[in-house]
């Protein structure tokens, strides 16, 4: 009987439910993927969280009932229901959470890519983050419940063991969690530590990578991370903390091009460790900074003088900081303030 309700289920769903009053009966953990479900199919969504909900009044513009899970108490709700309007069952098999990490690119919706959209649209539950700036959640996740663990009233982050435990019971309440992430999950995103602690918890989890700033931020602003014949290698770095001299020694010996993430408010001992460990002074580098956004801006000019210029310009985080040859590539090079004067700081300039 219920096998024969729960195809019939299956079968409502694929049809135009556009407007339909639908009465979903049954607990949060189960009933989410349900009311989402009826939802994207247009209908008009009531959740009566127990039997004891499922009052006259909830019952009377229902055309079609939902009772969600094996239902001990069903009989009193079908009699609430009874001549009212079809009833299915739906029996879950047990609950299917899920765990996605997106990434969402380094900034506006046109950078997620469609696998990130998909699994957006099939969420029930987005954690979504401060980078991760892909315009209307909401609209991209209908239905689902965002929650914004990269800032709250008085702007202090969700500490990541908390993101990770609410990522994980929401999870294991059934949910299809997205965890969206600016740029890509793993580059310093520590997606590592969240698809560990998904799989420690016994969930599924899968990884939709993203568009880094690392190379798309520099690519926006035309600098290219490689080119032919100027710079075969690209480092990514973290700047948070200040160079080792050995890792600045490694990083010049490299010979290609340093990509400096989180680093502005280091930019000071991040480019005097570069320099100090052989790069030349006038090695072309450059801040770019909001990539994506209407803010952008690149300061330019060389490893000497980029400190200056940025402080100057007041330029702050998110910024990526690019440091070698192929800097001289980019259009922003060629327009950098003084190009071309003879009397000007050739190297120097805002574009
Ligand atoms: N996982 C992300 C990086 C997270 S670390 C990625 O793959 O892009 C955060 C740092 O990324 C920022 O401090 C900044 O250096 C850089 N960043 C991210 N988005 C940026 C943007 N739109 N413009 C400039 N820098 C950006």
């Amino acid at each position: 009987m219920d096998h024969e309700l729960r195809r019939e289920a299956a079968v409502l769903i694929e049809t135009d439910l556009t407007g339909l009053p639908v009465l979903v009966v049954g607990p949060p953990g189960l009933t989410a993927s349900v009311v989402r479900r009826h939802e994207r199919a247009g209908a008009v969504v009531t959740v009566a969280p127990s039997p004891g909900d499922v009052t006259d009044e909830v019952c009377a513009d229902a055309r079609l009932a939902v009772l969600v899970g094996p239902g001990a108490g069903w009989a009193s709700v079908r009699d609430a229901l009874a001549g009212r309007c079809p009833v299915v069952v739906e029996v879950p098999d047990a609950p299917r959470g899920r765990v996605v990490l997106v990434g969402a690119g380094p900034g506006g919706p046109e950078l997620l890519t469609l696998a990130g959209i998909r699994a957006l649209a099939e969420a029930d539950v987005v954690l979504t983050d401060r980078l991760a700036e892909v315009g209307d959640v909401a609209r991209l996740a209908p239905g689902a419940e965002v929650v914004d663990v990269g800032k709250r009233p008085g702007h202090h982050a969700v500490p990541q063991d908390e993101i990770e435990r609410i990522m994980v019971a929401r999870a294991r309440a059934g949910l299809t969690v997205v965890r969206l992430k600016g740029g890509d999950p793993y580059v310093f995103g520590r997606g590592g530590e969240e698809v560990a602690a998904a799989v420690e918890a016994g969930l599924p989890v899968t990884v939709v990578p993203g568009v880094s700033s690392a190379v798309g931020v520099p690519g926006s602003a035309g600098i290219p991370v490689t080119h032919r014949g100027v710079s075969h290698v690209f480092t990514v770095v973290s700047g948070h903390v200040p160079l080792e001299p050995e890792q600045a020694r490694s990083l010049a010996g490299l010979g290609g091009t340093v990509v400096l993430l989180m680093g502005m408010h280091n930019i000071v001992p991040l480019t005097t460790a570069l320099a100090r460990a052989g790069l030349a002074a006038d090695t072309p580098a450059a801040v770019v900074e909001r990539g994506f956004t209407p803010d952008q801006r690149s300061i330019v000019g060389t490893l000497a003088t980029l400190p200056d210029l940025a402080a100057r310009a007041r330029a702050t985080s998110p910024s990526v900081i690019v440091v070698g040859e192929v800097v001289r590539q980019s259009a922003v090079w060629a327009r950098r303030v003084g190009a071309g004067s003879a009397d000007a700081p050739a190297m120097d300039g805002v574009a």
